[in-house]
């Protein structure tokens, strides 16, 4: 059983657990992150960023992410590409199993840590059908704020019929040529003031009882980029078919919190979402575990507001360990030599009541 125990594990390689990996190494935490074995994050699926503080004329999501792991490897944090399958909250040091692949058992490797960060994020729903992952970054979106400014004076088309598909539609109704709500029933489940709003803005058409089918686009014919040109839909009561125009979809029919290994280990809210103590810091109710991002923040959800959640979740660790004398700590020290433990069979948090939260692809 390895017995070195490191100062700090962070869990996720998107905006919030870079950011973190950057300050805790800077701050001589010697951080190892997880970054998943597709590792970056959302924004590794997106293409312009625009809205990223430092980049006068935008930038790659991709790029952006590398350059952020390349900050934080430059001042001593290692990355590793593996993806957590399980911790161990139960007690200290924290226990965290990793494969290098994933659905590979043959690739086990255990390590322990003082402290955790947990930056597995969120991903966005997204509806399954032809052309919406070919247009992803290219028109199909899910993300108003990031990508309606792309499509100002053009069609857009959203689709849900949520608080967060109604707001988007608010949002890019400033922007849009022509803003169209499709939702699935004739009933919005948003809250009722959010409908007045939506059903009261006169930029805003619904079509109700619809389903989307196809994401239709093309090449432009000068540039050979790919953009969209409609959505093909269907009536779910009438079985009536037809295509609507539009430059851009926002699909908004709600995300999941990447938290199924964390079930038993941390609190998490009703809908699967990590719970800090309180809604300023980023420590948990388990000593030592602390959390950031989007795995935490259904309400802005910014590559800028994790980063900034992934900062504080470093300072908070380096406080936390030097209040317990620990942040000078050689990190390979064997601070735990002989108190390793074996995972607990009982989980450390009760879940929160009514806690349910599918399992999902890990993605930071
Ligand atoms: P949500 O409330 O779960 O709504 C998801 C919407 O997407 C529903 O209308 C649902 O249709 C639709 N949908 C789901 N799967 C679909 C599919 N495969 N095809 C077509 N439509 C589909 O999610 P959300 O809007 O992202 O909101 C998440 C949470 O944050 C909610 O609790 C919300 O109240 C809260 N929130 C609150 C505010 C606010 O109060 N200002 C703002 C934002 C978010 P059905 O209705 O038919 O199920």
């Amino acid at each position: 059983m390895a017995t070195d125990v490191k100062k700090l594990i962070i869990i996720g390689s998107g905006p919030s657990g870079y950011t973190a990996a950057l300050y805790a190494a800077r701050a001589n935490l010697s951080p190892v992150v997880y970054a998943g074995y597709q590792h970056g994050g959302q924004l590794t699926l997106t293409t312009d960023v625009e809205n990223f503080p430092g980049f006068a004329e935008g930038i790659q999501g991709p790029e952006l992410m590398s350059n952020m792991r390349a900050q934080a490897e430059r001042f001593g944090a290692e990355l590793r590409d593996r993806d957590v399958t399980a911790v161990d909250f139960s007690q200290r040091p924290f226990r965290v199993t990793t494969h290098v692949k994933p659905f590979s058992a043959e690739d086990d490797e255990v390590e322990w840590a003082d402290a955790v960060i947990v930056a597995t994020g969120a991903s966005a729903m997204w509806l399954g059908i032809p052309g919406e992952e070919q247009y992803r970054g290219y028109g199909v979106s899910s993300c108003a704020t990031c990508d309606g400014f792309f499509f100002r004076n053009k069609r857009m088309v959203v689709v849900g019929g949520g608080d967060v598909a109604l707001e988007e539609a608010i949002f890019l109704s400033r922007f849009a040529s022509e803003l169209t709500v499709i939702h699935r029933r004739d009933t919005l489940r948003a809250s009722k003031a959010m409908q007045q709003r939506a059903l009261n803005n006169p930029k805003i058409r619904f079509i109700w009882d619809t389903v989307v089918e196809e994401a239709l686009g093309e090449k432009h014919p000068q540039t050979g980029a790919a953009r969209v040109t409609g959505v093909r839909v269907r009536n779910v009561k009438t079985g009536e078919e037809s295509v609507i125009p539009t430059e851009a979809l926002f699909v908004a029919i709600g995300h999941r919190p990447n938290t199924h290994i964390f079930h038993g280990q941390i609190p998490l809210d009703e809908r699967g979402y990590a719970v800090a103590q309180d809604a300023e810091g980023t420590a948990t109710a388990v000593e030592g575990v602390f959390v950031a991002g989007d795995v935490r923040d259904y309400r802005y959800r910014q590559a800028v507001t994790a980063a900034a959640d992934g900062c504080k979740a470093a300072m908070d660790v380096e406080k936390w360990l030097e209040e317990r004398g620990e942040a000078d700590v050689d990190p390979t020290g064997e601070v735990y030599a002989g108190l390793m433990h074996e995972p607990a069979t009982e989980p450390a948090v009760e879940p929160a009541a009514g806690l349910v939260g599918e399992a999902v692809t890990s993605q930071a």
